[in-house]
């Protein structure tokens, strides 16, 4: 059992094999690698061979969570030993962590106990260098664009209205909204601007939805960056640097290689955040895990209200990756939360409130039928958990006529027998005819979409557009972006647009206060409630934990 040793001394005590290996058990030829040391490699999927069938999609997420997370790395990965320890060849397509919320509260994303990729330290903190590549082509673009203005802005760009931002992938309030350019004449052009997280970045959700090095760059050139004094946008292709930004990223479109404690091939590649992005993984590296594997497990993040949705319809839009079979993880912690607990007794016993729990539970099963798929619920167990409440909700699920199995990946590990009874559900599921389909057609107006995922998922009486938010209603329309999918920004506690709302709330509106038109993505963002681009730090981060030795040992990651 896991209980007393930390995520970081399971994975630094694991024996792991070089990744050749586990390239060469996959089938991934080895002139398609590039070695990052003995246990990283990036991989050209250009030199990766195709087969006569492509890998099934399981798609893990989750209820509305917890701050902690409900473990849905953790299933994914022990799901994935699972599947692979049944015999069906089995890859992981996995995000890569953000340092904001590593440093800041939530920690790392690597999954938990004996349900990791490795080397967790490496994964957390810089592995291959991608989030720097993205930081960097951003803020090229950002630097480009204001040498523009200042070297006599041909393009007449009006400094007032830029709306590509500066970033980096840190927690850090205090660049939410600056102003640039002071110092006098030859120190640029004063304008207002501010810094998001990286993985709010379009540039990262460009990264992910591209399905090529020249999609990318169509992708890439098609952003807007802002507008002219005369109101037309201006894009990346009208700067005249598309080709640039692709170059900075040539190498980081590669997915990168790892592997789980138990030896699962995994693809670790781009993480857009979910309540605020896209939130899964490259479609490259989706789709080169269907080109090897016959199982692809991968994981849209939080709830299934936001990662789920916008998996079915954002990235099974922009790619062939729609999902066979659908995992959603619930805990007996957060259906308490949801029941009315604080999150300070959620380890008591506690029927009436784990009962008033399924309500939310209850809408997330309902969300996903919608689109044409039964989940499978798995019950992600954690040691203070009584064997009461886990057969209590599998009992619940079968009345509910819903699959469900309790996985104990995180103490027993996939590889061990902790993912067995969700493994063979999960085989079942994926036997049964799926009937995926969307939940909006793309051709009815941006604001009925909003409208759609509003009332239909969320379980919303209605929204409310803002003043501005309705004149970039107009201005969608007018410029002939009407078509385009929706990115609904909102907090991942709630299904409503308020934190606080717990469980399956009714009668409340969502608020749109704005719409953030990403042409390079290909979608429009409606930020609702108070949800940020940049996170802040709590007052506790969790940087104050971390250590690291003379010989080099980190400690405090989680
Ligand atoms: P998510 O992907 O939903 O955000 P993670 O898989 O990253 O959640 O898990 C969040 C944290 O919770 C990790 O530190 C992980 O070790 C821990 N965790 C996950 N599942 C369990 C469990 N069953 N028991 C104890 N801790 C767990």
């Amino acid at each position: 059992a896991a209980d007393m040793t930390s995520d970081l001394e399971i994975s630094r005590r694991a024996v792991m094999k070089p990744i050749t290996d586990i390239a060469r058990a996959a089938g991934i030829p080895e002139e398609a690698l590039e070695l990052y040391g003995r246990y990283k490699a990036k991989i050209d999927p250009a030199l990766v061979p195709a087969r006569s069938t492509r890998g099934k999609v399981v798609l893990v997420t989750a209820m509305s969570p917890t701050p902690a997370g409900e473990g849905k790395s953790t299933v994914t990965v022990g799901l994935g030993d699972a599947l692979a320890k049944a015999g069906a060849n089995t890859v992981i397509a996995l995000r890569e962590p953000s340092l904001g919320p590593v440093l800041g509260m939530k920690g790392g994303a690597t999954g938990g106990g004996w349900s990791q990729v490795v080397p967790m330290e490496d994964i957390n903190l810089h592995f291959t260098g991608d989030f720097h590549a993205i930081t960097t082509a951003n803020n090229a673009l950002t630097a480009l664009l204001d040498n523009h203005i200042y070297q006599g802005n041909e393009l007449g760009i009006d400094p007032r209205r830029i709306t590509f931002r500066r970033v980096m992938d840190m927690n850090d309030r205090s660049l939410r909204d600056i102003v640039i350019g002071l110092g006098g004449p030859v120190q640029g052009v004063p304008r207002q601007d501010g810094f998001d997280i990286t993985v709010a970045s379009e540039i990262m959700a460009v990264f992910c939805l591209a399905r090529d090095l020249a999609d990318l760059k169509e992708r890439l050139a098609r952003i807007t960056v802002g507008y002219t004094y005369d109101r037309r946008p201006v894009t990346v292709r009208d700067l005249g640097v598309e080709g640039a930004l692709t170059l900075l990223l040539k190498d980081a479109v590669k997915p990168n290689l790892v592997q789980t404690l138990a030896g699962t091939p995994a693809l670790v590649h781009g993480g857009p955040f979910a309540n605020i992005a896209h939130g899964c993984n490259s479609v490259i590296a989706t789709e080169l895990a269907r080109t090897v594997g016959d199982i692809v497990v991968t994981e849209a993040g939080f709830g299934a209200d936001l990662g789920a949705e916008k998996y079915m319809d954002i990235t099974s839009r922009a790619a062939d990756v729609a999902p066979d079979a659908v995992v959603l993880v619930a805990t007996i912690r957060a259906l308490k939360m949801h029941g009315g607990v604080p999150k300070d007794r959620l380890s008591e016993p506690d029927f009436a409130a784990l009962e008033a729990g399924t309500a939310n539970l209850r809408r997330h099963i309902r969300n996903i039928a919608r689109f044409g798929l039964s989940p499978v619920v798995a019950v992600n167990t954690f040691t203070t958990d009584t064997q009461e409440e886990v057969d209590w909700l599998l009992q619940w699920c079968a009345g509910e006529g819903v699959a469900a199995a309790a996985a104990d990946v995180w103490a027993n590990g996939g590889g061990e027998s902790g993912g067995d009874a969700l493994a063979a559900k999960v085989l079942e599921a994926l036997e049964e005819p799926a009937d995926f389909h969307h939940l909006y057609p793309l051709d009815v107006p941006v604001e009925e979409k909003i409208r759609t995922v509003v009332r239909d998922i969320y379980g919303a009486d209605d929204v409310e557009f803002s003043l501005p938010a309705l004149r970039r209603l107009e201005e969608i329309k007018a410029g002939g972006w009407d078509s385009l999918p929706v990115c609904m920004a909102k907090t991942q506690y709630s299904f409503s647009d308020n934190a606080d709302l717990l469980g399956a709330p009714t009668g409340f509106t969502v608020h749109v206060r704005d719409l953030i038109l990403k042409t390079g993505a290909g979608f429009v963002v409606a930020l609702t409630g108070a949800v940020m681009t940049m996170p802040g730090l709590p007052k506790a981060p969790a940087a104050m934990r971390m250590d690291v030795a003379a010989d080099g040992t980190p400690s405090g990651l989680s």
